[in-house]
């Protein structure tokens, strides 16, 4: 296994954090751990955790294996899929090589159909979503959520326990509400911490398998930002207090959110999956049925699959009070029909309910347009009063 694994080129120049993963993760192969890789927020990761199992995230966010898979995919499909599956493909990412199964959703169409190639490469068991939240589609997805237990249990010859699934369901919760609480420093005026540092610790978390340690780093970084901007803090500040939503970021980090904070402005919310989104709400913990409570919660995360999502117009309006928001960043990859479309009733929430200026950056993981975007980001400053 050692000789097949093949770690990306610029591996030393990793974040500490992934670093440790990728060698945590071999340890965890070395003592006979297994693995199941995943893309999406709606996985019921729980069932994973209760399994014994090791769940890790596959999204990928680089343009470097695009190429590859543009041989078996249209060009014009979202970077995150294209990138996900040319890591596959080429067998470059540790973690996908390290996973036993792989589960997918039926979110948006580029990805579902992006699942039936991938499982030419490694087993790809493919969840069902439903788009919608009334109680034909909770049935329907409580039952999906069953299905993929079983399906663990199978795959693995294991048996998961009810009670696995409620200390599962009490430690992820934990989690949730530990990265909430690091994600909602961004109330504190002035900022106390850069959007950068934001992303990038909770994505470098997502490195760190053992949910204990990863919540007890975060937690430790909270309450030190917390305590040096309370010996510290001075008036509120004058910089712009950005909120930023739309499609996952971390290919488009430093192009937008980077650049953005360079030129004096702060990124201080995310309505997005690797900021608050998953978070908003827990698993119920007093539901006595445990699908239930799953379903219920899985179904409401606010992404754009979901027709309608009121619900996020909502918290992003509830954001740009909490947070005392100055302006709106939409980022859409390229291809991302939903979020694209979606996008018309963000702006119109945005610009005429809440009277802020609203940015919207369709981008890819190029850096093509940096120059471009470089310049819309001035100019969308420009238009903030502060
Ligand atoms: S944006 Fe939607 S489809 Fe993409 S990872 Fe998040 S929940 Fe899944
Ligand atoms: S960003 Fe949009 S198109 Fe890309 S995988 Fe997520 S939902 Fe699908």
């Amino acid at each position: 296994m050692e000789n097949k694994l093949n770690l990306p080129a610029n591996f030393e120049g990793y974040p500490e954090m992934r670093k440790k993963g990728f060698l945590n993760m071999k340890a965890q192969k070395d003592m006979g751990k297994k693995v199941v890789g995943m893309f999406c927020s709606f996985v019921p990761v729980e069932l994973i955790h209760a399994a014994g199992l090791i769940p890790v995230g596959l999204c990928a966010f680089t343009d470097e294996p695009i190429p590859a898979a543009e041989a078996h995919l249209p060009k014009n499909l979202c970077p995150l899929i294209k990138a996900s599956y040319g890591f596959a493909l080429t067998d470059t990412c540790p973690y996908f090589f390290f996973s036993d199964l792989v589960v997918g959703e039926t979110t948006c169409d580029g990805k579902k159909k992006m699942f039936e190639l991938m499982n030419e490469i490694k087993p790809t068991y493919v969840m069902q979503l439903p788009h919608s939240r009334d109680k034909d589609a909770l049935a329907f997805w409580k039952g999906q959520i069953i299905s993929f237990k079983e399906k663990l249990e199978e795959f693995f010859g294991i048996t998961i326990t009810e009670d696995a699934i409620r200390d599962a369901i009490r430690r992820k919760n934990r989690e949730r509400t530990v990265m909430r609480e690091f994600l909602e420093l961004g109330k504190l005026d002035p900022a106390p911490l850069s959007g950068y540092e934001m992303g990038t610790r909770i994505d470098a978390g997502s490195f760190s398998f053992d949910l204990t340690e990863r919540c007890n780093v975060v937690e430790a970084r909270t309450a030190e930002v917390k305590a040096e901007w309370e010996a510290n803090h001075g008036e509120s500040g004058t910089r712009p207090r950005l909120l930023v939503t739309g499609c996952p970021n971390t290919g488009v980090r430093d192009k937008v959110i980077k650049a953005v904070e360079e030129m004096g402005a702060d990124v201080v919310a995310f309505d997005t999956c690797n900021g608050i989104r998953e978070k908003v709400e827990l698993v119920d913990e007093t539901n006595p049925d445990v699908y239930e409570a799953l379903a219920i919660k899985y179904l409401n995360i606010n992404c754009s699959v979901m027709s309608p999502n009121q619900s996020r117009l909502d918290y992003i309006a509830k954001m740009i009070d909490e947070y005392h928001i100055d302006g709106v960043i939409e980022i859409v990859l390229q291809s991302c029909h939903t979020f694209d479309v979606e996008a018309h009733f963000v702006k119109r929430m945005v610009t005429q309910e809440k009277g802020v200026p609203y940015l919207n950056i369709e981008t890819d993981y190029s850096q093509s347009d940096s120059g471009q975007i470089n310049t819309r980001l001035a100019a969308f400053l420009e238009t903030i009063e502060k």
